[in-house]
């Protein structure tokens, strides 16, 4: 599947409103923005659009949505928010009830928008302690609505340029937001936004003096799923004097496996939308032999190993095979060199993982991949041996070390999974937004003119349980694109300011409708 390539674009001098970050917050903003008829840009600074959207699995948990509807399923934004606080006991006192409360709200509309847009779900799918299903899987995964989003955001005028950092914020003498200076090709440069800035640049995993200072010693040695969202959107943010929340909380480290380097055949299906429903009913309604070849496909993504390895008997060491205790938070893996090690196993092990309900790992709602799978779709990442001797050679291990970490496992054939990381999948820490993704002060007072979206304004709340960070993303950057569409321009509010007038009248004239824009 193709996300749009943009060409490099003539860097225009100003936008209504200028959008940090490409990924699902960031387009999602972008397209809201200009489906109101202003002038948009998105300053990227990889040379592809997507971040980690492009990397998640595709749950998105929302309530009241047309899907669920047509299932017969009657839900409300009230009991989705009150289900929520279930994932998160140990921080619902410190989370942030009211943006909790517009995520539960909101979610829904816009899983419907992207089904106009043609992105295509399976499900919804029961995830406990959710009181009825919501969630929603993209088909045939989120590759699908970057591309979606993408599209439609350049049908709809929105200018994108690649390989443009942003570095810092422009604000006129009243410190109010009015453009970003960013890094291209070597040079530097700036684009004024007459109306707003929205920064959606991810959050701080790949930030190691970020993680470093913010988080516990295990997460801040982990490796970030991708290490190249660095946190400059809470850091802009931060120096014109933006809130940080939650800086501390982190879900993880978690047991992964490192990406395939080949992309599977999942990856390469074009995004016809009649294939994609195909998609959605395969997944619904195919007997499991005949899902299979798509499990194996998905083993390229950064898929989590169960826990239930180890209740069974499997070990974990690490890459000199010292064996490492196993706990929930990935503390010791983490610690260990490269934050990086093997699970080893036996036969006997390897046979019970052959069928349900033992599986190596799931893509939530969707299928579970058991030993041959990996066997067949990641060779890469199954390593075999007739003795612990044989073992240790292949991997570079000390003999010993490794005999003596595996001395429970019966005789007979070893194997090793992995290399296993603890990794990062995300940071939950963030810039403070109100209900409107305005940027906020530690005063709870807006920053003029800076709105936040996505990982990098999630203003303190805490996303535990599938489908909640890509449901913040997508509705945060709709939210953040609309309002800052609706924002006072820079001039018509600086003009009224001089004039000494009433900014409620500025304000009034600034929401007249704005004129379409072409191309
Ligand atoms: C393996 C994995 C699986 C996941 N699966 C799910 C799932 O199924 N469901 C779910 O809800 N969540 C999932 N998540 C979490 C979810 O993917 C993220 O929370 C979400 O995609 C974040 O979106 P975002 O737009 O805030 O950030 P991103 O998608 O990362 O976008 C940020 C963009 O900003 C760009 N950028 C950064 N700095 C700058 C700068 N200075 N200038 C310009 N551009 C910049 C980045 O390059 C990037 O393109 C998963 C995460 C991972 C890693």
């Amino acid at each position: 599947m193709n996300t749009p390539r943009q060409s490099v674009h003539e860097a225009p001098g100003s936008a209504d409103v200028v959008v940090v970050g490409g990924g699902g917050a960031g387009l999602a903003a972008a397209l809201s923005a200009a489906e109101r008829g202003v002038h948009t840009l998105v300053l990227e600074k990889r040379l592809e659009l997507g971040g980690t959207t492009r990397f998640s699995v595709g749950s998105i948990c929302a309530a009241n949505t047309r899907l669920q509807r047509r299932a017969g399923i009657a839900d409300n934004a009230d009991d989705f928010r009150a289900d929520m606080d279930g994932f998160i006991p140990e921080y619902v006192a410190r989370d942030n009830p009211r943006l909790r409360f517009v995520l539960a709200a909101e979610a829904g509309i816009t899983v419907d928008w992207l089904e106009d847009l043609g992105v295509v779900f399976a499900g919804p799918f029961p995830e406990p302690p959710n009181r009825v299903p919501r969630m929603h899987n993209i088909i045939p995964g989120s590759r699908m609505v970057v591309a979606k989003l993408a599209r439609a955001a350049q049908r709809a005028g929105v200018k994108m340029l690649l390989d443009a950092a942003a570095e810092d914020l422009l604000l006129d003498r009243a410190g109010r937001v009015i453009g970003v200076r960013y890094a291209r090709q070597g040079q530097t440069c700036e684009i004024k936004a007459r109306r707003a800035v929205i920064l959606a640049s991810g959050d701080f995993a790949g930030n190691r003096a970020m993680r470093e200072a913010f988080l516990a010693p295990a997460p801040a040695a982990s490796i970030a799923v991708n290490p190249h969202n660095t946190g400059d959107g809470h850091e802009l943010a931060r120096r014109v004097g933006a809130g940080w929340r939650n800086m501390d909380v982190v879900l993880g480290p978690q047991y992964r496996f490192p990406r395939a380097s080949a992309g599977g055949f999942i990856d390469k299906l074009p995004e016809w939308p009649w294939l994609a429903r195909l998609g959605a009913y395969y997944f619904e309604h195919a007997p499991s032999w005949l899902l299979r070849p798509v499990v194996t496909s998905l083993l390229i993504a950064h898929m989590s190993p169960s826990e239930k390895l180890f209740e069974a008997g499997a070990v974990l060491v690490d890459l000199d095979g010292q064996r490492l205790g196993v706990e929930k938070s990935g503390v010791s893996l983490a610690l260990a060199r490269e934050a990086s090690g093997y699970i080893v196993l036996d036969e006997s092990v390897a046979q019970r993982f052959k069928r349900y309900p033992n599986y190596i790992s799931t893509a939530p709602g969707i299928a579970y991949a058991y030993f041959p799978d990996y066997e067949r779709g990641r060779p890469d990442l199954v390593h075999r041996a007739c003795s612990v001797q044989a073992l240790a050679q292949r991997l570079g291990m000390a003999v010993e070390r490794l005999r003596a970490a595996t001395a429970g496992l019966g005789s007979g054939m070893l194997y090793a999974l992995g290399p296993v990381r603890a990794m990062l999948t995300i940071t939950e820490g963030s810039v403070m937004v109100d209900a409107s993704c305005r940027v906020l002060r530690d005063d709870a007072t807006p920053v003029e003119g800076l709105y936040a979206a996505g990982g990098t304004g999630q203003g303190g709340m805490t996303l535990r349980g599938h489908g909640l960070h890509l449901a913040w993303a997508l509705t945060s950057g709709r939210i953040a694109g609309e309002a800052a569409a609706r924002a006072t321009p820079a001039d018509v509010s600086a003009a009224a300011a001089a004039r000494g007038e009433n900014r409620a009248a500025a304000i009034a004239a600034a929401l007249a409708p704005a004129p379409a824009h072409a191309g």
